[in-house]
């Protein structure tokens, strides 16, 4: 591709737009929350009483009832109306990976000529709208003749206002389910898990303090993502239909230079971030960090942590906006797991804790976490859980787009491991054989320089691990595996059950000894040393990219589900069946939907990843080559007229690695179809996906090492779409 000189200034300078400007020279407290009804914002206009009854509704999941609802409308249409909203939405997240929302009027005209036209919102209206379930994907649960199903405003996760040009709607975050009450979204499981979490671990918390009101998980996600100018994505289509190549070859110069990461952002990029910080900020989202990522061209932002069902509706509602800022600033955001071979993907680490009413950190381990039987209690368990259900864990997390990236280049393994650090691993060890100790990690360690203007820093009590797929940070897990295009909830959903059935069955244990032994510390130290055969099982604290690592986990008996649609099968198990039943998430019904809405979905991209390469490699790739033959025959000819017999011959050998490839091309390509083919001809999805899988996708890297071993023998003059280079390194 090689006219870059057609990427005027223009593009390099936008208007972001006299708002903005405006907003700039506002403090960021004046600014922050104005455009999202928080629950102080609630308390400004409703009564004393309404305003208690709500708070227990979000904050202890009480349920709520239609006269709160009711109050809570008339405040919030108030409210949105003064802040000149005509539209309102629930705003909810079906299985097809993205939002969906309704558009209704406040405005409602009458029909009785004397009576004045009105701008209303009842409670009934706030609480329920009616989509047609049919045109989403419900695996099976709903025939298209029996079509109803309702979104129902989830008044734990706060309303907010989205402004664009044509004007200003009131979006109300909902969960979406069936005429019969099953669930077709993201949401509904999410809150069932949280509900659940909520129960098993106050329970056990109670051990330790009796005032503790209610438990909830905590969820900062770091969301990686890629920009790319408008005008090379508009350029290719891969990048334009599903959000990454699906070839190209490499850059000379790629992330070797290890100079991206933390590196100065370029002034561009720049005014995005602050735009769309500065909306989020307007949304009640603070976003704390912003950096340079690892690859070039690709960078990271983090909301500051809150509530899970929170956290996950305003990352969705981040990517949201970031999409269509960065649309503002003649960008286009990638947030695929792989949009570029050989180059770091998006990950979403999900940063995850446990926090109580009273406003502690359950995982926070203190300065003595040998003695600390709290912390134990809640670390140990964490861990027992992903060692009985990693499996689980790792279905949460398979999308087509993570099968690219699990095991590749910076992201963790498909194998489920959890790093502890050596000096809780010391704790643990010590706890396995002598129960409750002190001493372990009272040095602290100082990095002196012997500078004198430069201060001594005390040391963290350990390292990272950028390898594992689950590392223990300082006082939260953080889910590294997930990916950066995925809805949190699917993850989130599976760890709070998991850890919601473990606590359960763990108290269960501790109340059936603590009938025996008359000091409830001892039962607990008990059972919790019973569980460390298994926590031993799943710590792994070296280098998960390597393949001994690989080796080994399989001599542990760890899973190692590389592909999707192998990996999904954890979902339908006995033992996932069981767990999800006992926590009330998910039915047996509904997990089967989900398997195959999944698999579904997962079919579908491959399937159209495939028609894409087929049609780009006809209609893009050989006709260039093509054309690059033309052009040295033309040569070939030119240098035979004038007698030059020699150099004429050394055009011929140009011409063969290009025929060579071309043909090469051109065969995969018919395997590709046939292979194709013979998948569509199964009916059994479960198979077509492994088909898919197995048979289809391996041959996608045949036929994109010929794309790019063509990219590097035609002219670039001649090449019909942007290269890496272009792509990545265009500031
Ligand atoms: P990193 O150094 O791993 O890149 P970042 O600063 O980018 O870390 O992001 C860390 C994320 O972890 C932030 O979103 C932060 O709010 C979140 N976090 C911190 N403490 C907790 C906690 N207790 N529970 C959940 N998330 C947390
Ligand atoms: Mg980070």
């Amino acid at each position: 591709m090689a006219d870059l000189q057609q990427l005027g200034d223009d593009s390099v300078h936008h208007d972001s737009g006299s708002d903005q400007k405006i907003s700039v020279q506002r403090k960021l407290s004046e600014i922050f929350g104005e455009n999202t009804f928080s629950l102080k914002k609630l308390q400004e206009h409703v009564t004393e009483s309404t305003y208690d009854e709500i708070k227990g509704v979000i904050l202890k999941q009480q349920q709520m009832d239609f006269s709160t609802a009711e109050h809570i409308a008339e405040a919030l249409i108030k409210w949105a109306m003064s802040k000149g909203v005509t539209h309102y939405t629930h705003w909810f997240h079906p299985l097809t990976g993205s939002s969906a929302e309704k558009h209704d009027a406040f405005f409602k005209p009458s029909i009785d000529l004397e009576a004045k036209d009105i701008e209303s919102l009842s409670a009934s209206q706030l609480v329920k709208q009616e989509p047609d379930g049919s045109s989403f994907p419900t695996g099976g649960l709903r025939a298209t003749h029996t079509a109803r199903s309702y979104s129902i405003w989830d008044p734990s996760s706060p309303a907010f206002i989205l402004e664009t040009k044509n004007g200003k709607t009131l979006y109300l975050p909902a969960v979406f389910v069936s005429y019969t009450g099953e669930s077709l979204d993201y949401k509904t499981p999410l809150l069932k898990a949280n509900h659940a979490l909520n129960i098993a671990a106050t329970a056990v918390c109670r051990y330790f303090d009796q005032d503790i009101g209610h438990v909830f998980s905590t969820l900062g996600c770091e969301q990686e993502y890629f920009l790319v100018d408008e005008k090379f994505v508009n350029a290719r289509p891969d990048l334009l239909l599903i959000g990454r190549t699906i070839f190209g070859g490499k850059s000379a110069r790629g992330q070797q230079m290890d100079d991206h990461y933390f590196g100065s952002i370029p002034v561009r990029v720049q005014e995005f971030m602050k735009e769309f910080e500065l909306e989020a900020m307007r949304l009640g989202i603070p976003i704390v960090t912003r950096h340079n990522e690892v690859a070039p061209g690709q960078y990271e932002c983090a909301p500051m942590f809150e509530e899970t069902n929170v956290s996950v509706d305003h990352n969705l509602l981040i990517m949201n906006l970031m999409e269509n800022i960065a649309i503002k600033h003649r960008f286009r955001i990638l947030f695929d797991e792989k949009p570029f071979a050989g180059l770091n993907g998006n990950g979403k680490h999900n940063n995850w804790s446990l926090a109580t009413s009273n406003g502690k950190n359950l995982l926070s381990p203190g300065k003595e976490p040998g003695s600390n039987l709290q912390f134990l209690t809640f670390f140990i368990n964490v861990i027992k859980a992903i060692h009985d259900h990693g499996d689980l864990l790792r279905a949460a997390i398979a999308s087509e787009g993570n099968d690219h990236r699990l095991g590749a280049n910076e992201a963790p393994p498909a194998i489920i491991s959890v790093f502890t650090g050596s000096l809780l691993e010391e704790v643990l060890t010590k706890f396995k054989s002598e129960g409750l100790s002190s001493g372990v990690g009272q040095e602290v360690d100082m990095i002196d320089l012997k500078l004198t203007k430069i201060s001594t820093i005390e040391k963290d009590q350990t390292d990272r691990n950028r390898t594992s797929p689950f590392p223990f940070v300082d006082n939260r897990f953080e889910f590294r595996a997930v990916g950066g295009s995925a809805n949190c909830a699917a993850p989130m959903t599976v760890l709070n059950t998991i850890v919601a059935n473990q606590l359960q069955a763990f108290k269960k244990e501790v109340d059936s000894r603590i009938q025996h032994t008359p000091k409830s510390e001892d039962s607990i130290v008990a059972v919790l040393q019973g569980y460390m055969e298994e926590v031993e099982r799943i710590v792994f604290n070296g280098d998960g990219y390597s393949e001994a690592w690989e080796k080994e986990a399989m001599a542990r008996g760890l899973s190692n589900n590389k592909t999707t649609p192998v990996a999904l099968k954890a979902m339908i198990s006995e033992k996932s069946q069981e767990v999800f039943a006992n926590q009330h998430v998910l039915t047996e019904n509904e997990l089967h939907s989900r398997y195959e809405v999944l698999l579904e979905n997962y079919i579908n991209k491959v399937g159209i990843e495939g028609d894409l390469l087929e049609e780009m490699s006809r209609t893009f790739v050989l006709p260039a080559a093509n054309e690059h033959l033309n052009k040295l025959g033309e040569t070939y000819r030119n240098l035979s007229d004038m007698g030059l017999k020699d150099q004429a011959q050394s055009v011929v050998a140009q011409v063969t690695p290009v025929t060579d490839s071309t043909e090469m091309l051109s065969a995969d390509l018919s395997r590709l179809m046939e292979a194709k083919s013979a998948a569509d001809s199964i009916d059994d999805v479960g198979q077509k996906a492994e088909a898919y899988a197995d048979q289809v996708k391996p041959i996608f890297d045949d036929v994109r090492a010929s794309i790019d071993k063509l990219e590097g023998l035609v002219d670039d003059k001649i090449w019909p779409v942007p290269k890496y280079r272009e792509l990545l390194f265009l500031r």
